[in-house]
């Protein structure tokens, strides 16, 4: 397992795009951070799925130490990310080029964080929400909007220090409504964060668990 021996060093490059693209020198998210957490041991050491662009890692990892402020107590997760040189993956058609990230969506239960549905690795790309972001498996648990836009602002300020933006992120197009209605969501519009629009049935199916942003450089 190549992953235990890595050393992130130097800088990444970026080839192509998200759908067709690959990545030089790519580093390795850290497995765990104080407040965030990748999702899956089979995905990071046996699949090799947790590589970035260099800029994408120095922008994750100062946006959840900017949570730890204005998102206190919460534990986040990030899932898959790319391949040590990109290109093709197992599930996904793009996160080819270093630059894409899916994070797993914070979970409440009456105003609580809920972390009960966070650790089932890959199968939680497999949870179903509602419209309202209300978990199918159990309605008390849903979508922590809140916490979820707080998290892209620090993303956004964070990628700006480090030569990146957001180029777009994917929500489950039904969820967008409830998001824009948080006052995080509100600022998220605000600055001009693009939301995919439209999304093919079988992409946006699979975007309620998680959000998938593509940073480019800026
Ligand atoms: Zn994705």
């Amino acid at each position: 397992m190549p992953q235990f021996f890595h050393r992130n060093s130097g800088q990444s490059r970026s080839h192509g795009s998200p759908g067709n693209g690959r990545l030089e020198n790519g580093y390795l998210i850290d497995y765990s951070l104080a407040n965030a957490k990748y999702f899956s041991f089979s995905s990071y050491y046996l699949l090799g799925n947790g590589y970035i662009n260099s800029r994408l890692y120095h922008t994750l990892v100062e946006a959840y130490k900017s949570c730890e402020e204005s998102c206190p107590n919460i534990k986040f997760k990030y899932m898959e990310c790319s391949s040590h040189k990109g290109g093709k993956q197992l599930i996904h058609r793009t996160h080819r080029n270093g630059l894409s990230v899916d994070f797993m969506v914070p979970k409440k239960k009456a105003n609580q964080q809920s972390t009960f549905y966070d650790h089932l690795g890959i199968w939680h790309y497999f949870l179903e929400f509602d419209s309202n972001g209300k978990l199918s498996l159990n309605k008390e648990v849903e979508i922590d909007f809140e916490t979820m836009g707080r998290h892209i602002l620090a993303l956004d300020d964070a990628a700006r220090n480090h030569g990146l933006k957001i180029k777009k992120v994917l929500l489950q197009i039904d969820l967008k409504d409830n998001f824009y209605r948080s006052k995080s969501g509100q600022e998220v519009k605000k600055r001009g964060i693009y939301f995919a629009q439209y999304l093919s049935p079988q992409v946006d199916k699979f975007h309620d668990d998680h959000y998938h942003i593509d940073f480019s450089l800026r």
